[in-house]
């Protein structure tokens, strides 16, 4: 089954790296980043099934691309203060 909220969390992702050249373009930080912002998006849509979110995107709803684009920019946050790529793991595990 295909995962909405990932293809529209990917989607504004590769939208924002490109204008932020400081976030490490390593796949292990863009899985953590993708994966953290899927996370975040998930809990604020917690309620609604994936189906309706599909729906939103699908009439390019503005609300749930700023949700989109707000959770990957948190997360890219995160993922540039700790990121996963280097450290011992014996921080952060998860
Ligand atoms: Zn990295």
């Amino acid at each position: 089954m295909k995962n909405f909220a990932e293809d529209v969390i990917i989607e504004v992702f590769e939208e924002i790296k490109n204008v932020n050249p400081d976030f490490c373009k390593c796949e292990k930080c863009r899985r953590d980043v993708i994966a953290l912002a899927l996370t975040k998006i998930r809990g604020r849509y917690a309620c609604s099934p994936e189906g309706e979110i599909f729906a939103r995107v699908e009439q390019s709803d503005r609300q749930v691309r700023a949700d989109a684009l707000f959770a990957v920019m948190e997360a890219l946050e995160i993922v540039t203060k700790y990121p996963h790529h280097s450290e011992d793991d014996s921080l952060s595990k998860k």
